[in-house]
């Protein structure tokens, strides 16, 4: 009799709550309610190759059926460009609409969130904004009603991630509270997306809801069901999985992203394939490499099932805009490559597929030339908001209702700056038919006819015969890059982007702690804390918890407290002064005399530290302004002010210290000097 009874209460209450429901969105009814939902659905590395809506030889092989429903009842777009292909500008250029050159972040540095920013602009239009997964921008969130991220990179397995809320009394999220969940960090993602969608949200409100996983980026660790996801397959190669690189420019023969390459370990299988040489080592390396990608996209397309069933169960879908793309695209043995970073068309070209019924035809596919810049504009056109001040990208509004307009761009402008895999820093512009790519520290040309030669492989700079095309794409080129403000001398190595700067300020190899004695030297005015420097295994610190940290030196400030570490461990981490004041100047030093540390603050001499490990490679980034996290990209920003920074290749003496607490410059042999 309870169970009846409950029943059929239940059965009565339900149209009364819908009734409920219906008559407050009717007492709302405003153009608040009306206005779209937003679901900007980012993974990492994703590129178009494998996504079987673009077709190509994977289709078949790793189909992404719910991924490809997006397509299907929406839109796809075939050109859709990344404008510097790597993970963190690229994050960048989306949330402020702007090129690394006005945004001030050309690496892996951090975004400076003072500038406007999507995110912000959503949530000042009332939108509720959320943010669930791999942020990677190495500054606090910004403009979130709610968020839950991983740290830096964060884990595949039983990730830990920073919820809203959790934020070290430092004021920074990277060095706050991290929470572990059981699973593989794309199930986990799907989990909190929907638990944010079902009980996380104010159902009355509009939602922007950035959802960004971090498969399939390397290590490639898949989810262990996956195990024997194509394990009898053998995935196609491309046709120039044995380019040889003849008649290219030397970047590609210098850069040490190829298939089978010893930086990083990330596709030698120096193990599976020891007993191997020459073709057939690659191809077996090819194989593998293929096989932990494809299990991790085959991850991320599961769960794309489960998020587009739920907004359908939910009645959500008809009144949201679902956008699905990848950060960049990525090499699948193009070229025999992995990665990103180099401007062919594996690399450039972004997945973007739209749904939005109503408004966009079902099934449509687009032509039209779209960046990643142009993301803000356009969702905030959708959310009737005026652009972002100071952007350069362009609202897509009218493609995605089917239409380019004829003054739409014809051309866009590439630029990437050096940093990993010995990658050469290049720029350049791509037309509908050609690619002109200048690799610019090293003043060598290539230039590919797109629609002769799909693959690239053909690199006609020097034929007579584009004499002409040549001449017109460097005027392009030219053109593009004074439209959009970027000085060609301006190679992204001191991003000037004020007080609170990305991370680091100032990097630099020149300095070795092992060299003997040194001095270095700082003034700051910190608001909240943060590193002031670092010296780390930066860009060979592998992804495990075998790292040592030898020849780790950081410098930080804290809650008052100023701290020399000597490694990683809890026990290698010194207080050299406490109580020191936020918004204050200080002035402290670090001078090495006879391998012992004497610490000074305010030119006051306070200890003598440990015994300096001496087993620093030189070539480790001393990084000023901040520090390394494990996995060896920048993070820990400092918040404040470092005036300036001064190595000196000798031990100072006092007098010179308390000199430099005075404001004075000591005489010495400066290895480095660094003024903000
Ligand atoms: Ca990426």
């Amino acid at each position: 009799m309870m169970i009846i009874n409950y029943r059929s209460l239940k059965v009565i209450a339900v149209p009364l709550v819908l009734a409920l429901c219906q008559c407050k969105s009717k007492e709302n009814a405003s153009s608040m309610q009306k206005r779209p939902n937003v679901i900007f659905i980012m993974s990492d590395d994703h590129t178009s190759q494998a996504v079987s809506a673009y077709g190509g030889m994977l289709a078949s092989v790793c189909p992404t059926p719910n991924i490809d429903r997006i397509a299907n009842e929406g839109m796809l777009f075939k050109n859709c460009f990344v404008t510097n292909s790597i993970c963190t500008p690229s994050r960048s250029a989306i949330f402020t609409g702007k090129y690394a050159h006005k945004n001030g972040v050309y690496k892996f540095t951090a975004l400076d969130q003072r500038q406007p920013t999507l995110p912000k602009a959503m949530q000042t239009a009332g939108y509720q904004t959320a943010f669930v997964g791999k942020y990677h921008l190495h500054s606090n969130p910004v403009g979130l009603d709610y968020y839950s991220v991983l740290p830096g990179q964060g884990r595949y397995h039983n990730p830990e991630f920073i919820e809203m809320g959790d934020t070290h009394e430092s004021g920074w999220i990277a060095q706050g509270k991290r929470t572990e969940y059981k699973g593989h960090s794309t199930d986990v993602i799907a989990d909190k997306t929907l638990d944010y969608l079902k009980n996380k949200r104010d159902p009355n409100k509009p939602f922007m809801l950035f959802l960004h996983f971090k498969a399939p980026h390397d290590t490639w660790e898949y989810a262990q069901h996956y195990e024997d996801f194509l394990a009898d397959v053998e995935i196609p190669e491309p046709d120039n999985l044995f380019d040889t690189y003849e008649g290219r420019s030397d970047a590609l023969r210098t850069q040490l992203q190829y298939i089978g390459s010893d930086w990083g370990n990330h596709t030698n299988f120096l193990k599976e394939t020891a007993h191997l040489e020459g073709d057939a080592k690659r191809k077996m390396q090819y194989q593998l490499y293929m096989k932990k990608y494809l299990r991790c996209v085959k991850g991320v397309d599961d769960n794309m099932g489960r998020i587009l069933d739920y907004l359908d169960e939910s009645g959500l879908t008809e009144n949201t805009i679902i956008m699905y793309t990848g950060d960049q695209g990525f090499y699948l043995g193009e070229h025999n490559l992995y990665d990103k970073r180099f401007m062919y068309e594996e690399g450039l070209r972004m997945p973007f597929l739209v749904r939005w019924p109503g408004q966009i035809e079902r099934g449509s596919v687009s032509d039209g030339m779209i960046l990643n810049v142009d993301f803000a504009s356009t969702i905030l056109e959708v959310a009737g908001q005026p652009e972002l001040p100071g952007t350069q990208g362009k609202s897509f509004l009218s493609l995605l209702k089917g239409s380019i307009p004829s003054d739409w761009r014809n051309s866009m402008y590439y630029r990437y700056y050096y940093s990993h895999f010995e990658t050469e820093p290049h720029i350049g512009v791509r037309t509908y038919d050609h690619k002109l790519i200048h690799y610019n520290r090293i003043d060598q040309w290539e230039l590919y006819d797109l629609k002769a030669d799909r693959s690239e492989m053909n690199n006609i700079y020097s034929d007579p015969d584009y004499k002409n095309v040549v001449k017109d794409l460097k005027e392009e080129m030219y053109r593009l890059q004074k439209e959009l403000g970027d000085d060609p001398a301006d190679d992204g190595s001191k991003p000037n982007i004020g007080e609170l700067s990305g991370n680091p300020l100032y990097k630099t190899t020149n300095v070795d702690f092992g060299r003997g004695d040194i001095s270095i030297l700082t003034r700051f005015r910190s608001n909240v804390g943060g590193t002031l420097y670092s010296k780390c295994r930066l860009g060979d610190v592998p992804y495990s918890d075998k790292f040592e940290g030898k020849g780790m030196k950081t410098m930080f400030f804290r809650k008052g407290d100023l701290i020399f570490n000597d490694g990683y461990d809890d026990d290698s981490k010194l207080t050299i002064a406490s109580n020191l004041l936020d918004n204050q100047w200080h002035s402290i030093a670090v001078v090495i005399r006879d391998k012992y540390p004497h610490f000074y603050v305010d030119g006051e001499f306070i200890m003598k530290g440990m015994e300096v490990i001496s087993d620093d490679n030189p070539t480790h980034t001393f990084n000023i302004g901040a520090g390394v996290d494990f996995s060896g990209y920048n993070g820990y920003n400092f918040n404040g002010i470092i005036s300036e920074t001064l190595i000196y290749d000798t031990s100072l003496n006092e007098e010179a210290v308390m000199a430099h607490a005075e404001g004075m410059t000591p005489d010495g042999n400066k290895i480095v000097e660094w003024k903000n």
